[in-house]
């Protein structure tokens, strides 16, 4: 089923000059009405995922600045439609093609259940001393124990640490952390890291 959304923001007249700062006049630009045809939550041919309607990176759970609109926790991006991108066509690398989602990377490792609309987090592969790693980032709550345990046994199992935030605070967990915790050496320590896009952790 095909169906139409109107992406203008109420208080932008259609005709008026696009804020993007393009020249064009809003309804041409990025008020432009998307034709979208409704997304089946796995596609039959090859069994991809699709992202159908979870919009949960475009909400701002994913921090970024698209052409000059800033999207953050609390705000989501200004091109988001309902349940769309109004922008598609035109989305830029950083923070929108970059961004790898690991729910829905080719063969991903984590459970159809995971998509991030339904758990509530974010799961962001990243290049992390030369191993791949994960970060669980907040689209609506921490991660919980059931979660933890879950990526606790895969990390193990995988050897790939990943990092997470829980009450304001910032932790790590891999398989070189858990040998010293299992020997009483260390507590998880709380660590400091920070987001810039899919690839990059500092
Ligand atoms: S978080 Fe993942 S599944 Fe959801 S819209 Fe973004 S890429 Fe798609
Ligand atoms: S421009 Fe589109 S893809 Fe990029 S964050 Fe905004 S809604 Fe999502």
């Amino acid at each position: 089923m095909a169906h139409a959304l109107d992406s203008s923001p109420m208080a932008i007249g259609r005709n008026d000059p696009c804020p993007c700062g393009s020249g064009k006049k809003y309804k041409k630009c990025c008020g432009v009405v998307v034709t979208l045809k409704q997304v089946p939550a796995r596609t039959t041919a090859a069994g991809a995922r699709q992202c159908g309607t979870c919009t949960a990176c475009c909400d701002g759970w994913v921090k970024g600045t698209i052409f000059g609109h800033e999207m953050y926790p609390g705000r989501p991006c200004h091109f988001r439609g309902a349940g769309c991108c109004t922008i598609y066509e035109r989305r830029p690398s950083d923070p929108c093609r970059n961004f790898i989602c690991g729910w829905l990377q080719t063969q991903s490792p984590f459970p159809e259940e995971f998509k991030p609309d339904r758990l509530g987090v974010l799961i962001i592969p990243v290049q992390w001393r030369e191993k791949t790693a994960y970060i669980l980032r907040s689209a609506g709550r921490d991660p919980d124990e059931a979660l933890l345990a879950w990526m606790r046994e895969f990390s193990l199992r995988t050897d790939r640490p990943f990092f997470y935030e829980q009450a304001g605070e910032r932790k790590r967990f891999s398989a070189a952390l858990n040998w010293g915790i299992a020997r009483g050496r260390s507590p998880l320590p709380v660590i400091c890291y920070r987001l810039t896009n899919s690839r990059a952790l500092s």
